[in-house]
């Protein structure tokens, strides 16, 4: 099968690069196809606007939506964005590897999605949820934390379903994948080495059957 695995962490020698090393290392010795797209290394630059396009649909207001639209019917995405967008449309599996940021993604990671997740490509009026444009792909996250999982239960910080809603749901359902799911590893730094290395053999144990997992209805 085809993997697409997209990191987001600053640090080479993170845990989180651990994990995707892990997976890619995995992954391709079960016979997969794996391409990555590492955010940080890639230099991958966050910020939507105009210089997303080579086309212009209207010269007076910009509305990203409606010039993604135009560039999806006159090939006017830069470089840069098509080959996100192609390594996307290419998978059978797409995994995020990142921290837990403010309860969300890093914004790279969430310019990226910015940028790439266009209109008329990857979805489009009435064309979203189980119409969606990439029906039949999955996604997995993969997400590391610094509070602890008790902390995950109480009023104050919600439920780690309500803070994943935005991206399961929001994101990758909208678009049409199915979600399986989430790697969730929690105050990775506090745990021992001990402990984050047995994490880092059961990663490998469930990625090895990991096309055998049913999808879950994540905003249920
Ligand atoms: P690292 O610090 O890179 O790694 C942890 C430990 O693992 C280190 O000791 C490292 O040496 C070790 N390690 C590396 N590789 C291996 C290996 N192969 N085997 C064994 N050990 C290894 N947390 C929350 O819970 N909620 C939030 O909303 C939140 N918001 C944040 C916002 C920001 C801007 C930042 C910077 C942090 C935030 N955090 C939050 C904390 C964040 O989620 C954690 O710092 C992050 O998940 C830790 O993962 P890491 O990969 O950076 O860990």
């Amino acid at each position: 099968m085809k993997i697409l695995i997209v990191i987001a962490h600053p640090e080479p020698k993170s845990f989180n690069a651990a994990m995707y090393q892990q997976a890619i290392e995995t992954l391709e010795e079960n016979g997969h196809e794996v391409k990555t797209s590492d955010l940080y290394r890639m230099n991958f630059n966050p910020v939507s606007d105009r210089e997303n396009f080579t086309t212009v649909k209207n010269t007076a207001y910009f509305s990203q939506q409606a010039e993604e639209h135009f560039a999806s019917e006159n090939n006017g995405f830069t470089n840069d964005i098509l080959a996100e967008q192609d390594k996307v449309l290419w998978c059978d599996l797409m995994i995020w590897q990142f921290p837990l940021w403010w309860f969300s993604v890093p914004a790279l990671l969430k310019g990226w999605v910015d940028k790439v997740f266009a209109m008329g490509k990857f979805y489009d009026n009435g064309q979203m949820y189980e119409t969606g444009l990439l029906k039949g792909k999955k996604a997995l996250l993969s997400i590391t934390t610094g509070g602890p999982e008790k902390n995950y239960v109480t009023e104050k910080y919600g439920s780690i379903n309500q803070i994943l809603h935005p991206i399961q749901t929001g994101i990758l359902e909208f678009v049409g994948f199915s979600v399986l799911p989430a790697e969730i590893n929690f105050s990775i730094e506090r745990i021992t080495e001990e402990e984050r290395k047995e994490i880092l053999e059961r990663w490998s144990n469930r990625l090895k059957n990991i096309f055998t997992e049913p999808a879950i209805t994540a905003y249920k």
